[in-house]
């Protein structure tokens, strides 16, 4: 196996009295792109946020490339998230959205500018530097959504469900986007959605999850072609 990029060790998730993550295990090799995916409120989204610091575990230990940041802030993890609803200041141009979080930590100027425009070159946001969010498409924000994550070189790459307030033909080109961008930077990504389609043409590992549990992870072929349970076989649409 390649190096680790994220271990998640018996990660237990309780809100109030009740528990929504129920003991998870899982090694993501470092570099690769996995998908979790599963029906709304199965908790992929909790697990997710879990991994990015902005929910505390219950219970359970997280290690990022060999380190334990199970009690780590966000910022100190070498994480970035995209989320589903772009999250953008209005009142801020695209450069100053992508160079924000940069600012905030206090990088150099010449080295902000040369983030930003490396990210925009990648993502072809170049000619829309100087706009406001309230003038883009929504196919252009989440581009500047994962342009200003890309400029903080994380470590991961965590994804929320980035492309379901997308209709369905951009949906489509930007998957084919975030695949390209999957191969030129080489990063670990951990992609969150509810759809199937995506998860099968995205991943190198998918894992399916059910009310808090892992149901299988494996290769997109080997959850299609030999599902653990008839849960899997009729949630990814495999014939049986
Ligand atoms: P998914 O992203 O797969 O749709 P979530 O992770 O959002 O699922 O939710 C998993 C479960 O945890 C659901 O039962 C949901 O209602 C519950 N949940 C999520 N966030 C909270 C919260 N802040 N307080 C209480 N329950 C929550
Ligand atoms: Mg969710």
């Amino acid at each position: 196996m390649n190096e680790t990029g994220v271990v998640l060790t018996d990660i237990r998730k309780n809100f109030g009295s009740l528990e929504v993550i129920h003991g998870i295990d899982l090694r993501i090799a470092e570099g690769s792109f996995v998908v979790f995916v599963g029906p709304s409120g199965c908790g992929k989204s909790t697990l997710l946020r879990m991994i990015a610091g902005l929910e505390e575990v219950t219970d359970g230990e997280i290690e990022i490339k060999g380190r334990n940041v199970t009690d780590l802030d966000p910022s100190d993890r070498g994480i970035a998230m995209v989320f589903q609803s772009y999250a953008l200041y209005p009142h801020m141009s695209v450069r100053e959205n992508l160079a924000f979080g940069l600012k905030m930590a206090r990088t150099e100027t010449a080295e902000i500018d040369t983030r930003v425009n490396a990210a925009s070159a990648i993502l072809k946001i170049d000619h829309l530097l100087d706009r406001r969010p309230g003038q883009l498409s929504g196919g252009q924000r989440q581009r500047v959504a994962i342009g200003r994550a890309i400029v903080r070189k994380p470590d991961v790459f965590l994804f929320d469900e980035p492309l379901s307030n997308l209709d369905a033909e951009l949906r489509v080109s930007m998957r084919i986007e975030i695949a390209r961008l999957h191969r030129e930077l080489g990063n670990t990504m951990i992609y969150v959605t509810h759809d199937q389609t995506e998860a099968m043409t995205l991943a190198d590992k998918i894992v399916v999850l059910r009310d808090g549990r892992i149901e299988q992870a494996g290769t997109p072929r080997e959850v299609y072609e030999n599902p653990a349970n008839i849960f899997v076989a009729g949630f990814i649409g495999s014939p049986r």
